[in-house]
């Protein structure tokens, strides 16, 4: 086995969602939501898959979900995008950091990444042959400053990898800070893979901010969706990478041999749900933004201090000030036994330091997340007595 693999456990999310169905626990660890999708999307893939095609689709993706993509950026970031020479649809986000991360990196080139990280990303760069360059961003914003971009990027600089919203942070990059990334890019003539899964799930009135909406980042990127993420069904994968033309060309080339083609009735659901009016994707939001204040207060109430969730649909404990000193891994482990997954967020950093902070993930039912509540409630005073094994 190639010792990259050899050396890796199964990851924490497998770990815990395994866990989480053996206990009964309620699993509030890995992200998926149970409910919130749209039934005229999957009635769209069932008649698609009836009465449509289901052989190879073309290589670059369905030219309907393509010129959808395009229309749906147009209209919501006001990006153009030329359809065939600019947009690839993978299968999910994961196939476009792949290929994007194999098609880009040669051995030996510098790779700026933040941390905390989408656990894809190291493990993807380095069976490139990339170097990791890691930014540490920190609680409770999780932002980078000039300072910060100084001290990674070198001559050898020639990628960024940039998740935004951030999973697991539920920050936003703003526009100032992309300029300030822009600077740094430019100057450096690197390229940036902008993951930006979870564009549509940002709240209280906040826009997302894309990096193809930067002009001096706009033939210089590679922006990375997900209708996983978009649509609430996470099961899908299917995603897209769009890029300027010569960018593009060089991200078809590993396309072509990670996956080929994407089921082509899925994508012509999601070419059908990207051009839905705007307010559907404002009230799938509210529904969002709804059930994580549910989660907050709920946990306030029973003594829990959290983080701020902007976006995402995950919001992280604060265990310091909860009053919790044991360590995020050895929280989560306990936790479990009193009926919840959550993730330590520990495990998105490279060397897994102490974090004090457990990611939730919100996007629950009603009844679930208030089940959850009780159940953390009840736990909360032998959490504050946990010590570290
Ligand atoms: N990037 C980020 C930041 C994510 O949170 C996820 C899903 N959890 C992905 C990529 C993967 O998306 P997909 O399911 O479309 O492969």
């Amino acid at each position: 086995m190639n010792p990259l693999y050899a050396a890796m456990g199964t990851t924490i999310f497998e770990t815990m969602s395994a866990r989480a169905r053996a206990t009964g626990a309620i699993n509030l660890g890995q992200g998926f939501p149970d409910s919130g999708w749209p039934q005229d999307v999957l009635d769209a893939a069932a008649t698609a898959l009836l009465s449509g095609s289901n052989q190879y689709p073309p290589m670059a993706g369905l030219p309907e979900l393509r010129r959808a993509i395009a229309d749906h950026y147009r209209a919501h970031q006001g990006v153009d995008l030329d359809w065939q020479a600019e947009i690839t649809v993978t299968s999910g986000a994961t196939e476009a950091l792949a290929a994007a991360i194999l098609a880009l990196v040669s051995p030996g080139d510098e790779v700026v990444l933040f941390q905390p990280l989408y656990d894809a990303y190291l493990p993807l760069v380095l069976r490139a042959g990339g170097v990791p360059r890691l930014v540490p961003l920190r609680p409770p914003h999780w932002q980078f400053d000039r300072a910060a971009l100084a001290a990674a990027f070198t001559e050898r600089t020639r990628l960024v990898i940039l998740n935004n919203p951030l999973n697991p942070g539920a920050s936003l990059c703003d526009r100032a800070a992309l300029d300030l990334l822009a600077e740094f890019v430019v100057a450096h003539d690197a390229v940036v893979i902008a993951d930006e899964v979870w564009e549509h799930v940002v709240f209280d009135g906040t826009a997302h901010a894309s990096v193809l909406a930067v002009p001096a980042l706009r033939d210089r990127s590679v922006k990375i969706g997900s209708a996983g993420k978009i649509f609430a069904l996470t099961g899908w994968k299917v995603g897209w990478m769009a890029a300027a033309p010569e960018l593009s060309r060089a991200l078809a080339r590993s396309h072509q041999f990670l996956t080929f083609t994407t089921p082509p009735n899925l994508q012509a659901a999601v070419a059908f749900g990207l051009a839905k009016p705007s307010d559907w994707f404002e009230a799938m939001r509210r529904d969002f933004a709804r059930s994580r204040d549910r989660l907050v207060t709920g946990l306030a109430a029973a003594g829990y201090a959290l983080l701020p969730s902007a976006g995402t649909w995950f919001v992280s404990i604060d265990l310091a000030a909860s009053g919790i000193t044991a360590a995020d891994t050895a929280v989560a482990d306990a936790l479990i036994d009193h009926g919840v997954a959550a993730i330590p967020v520990s495990v998105f950093y490279a060397d897994n330091p102490e974090t004090g902070t457990l990611r939730l993930c919100f996007a629950k039912g009603d009844t679930v997340l208030d089940a959850a509540i009780e159940r953390l409630a009840a736990a909360r005073e032998a959490l504050t007595r946990l010590e570290n094994p």
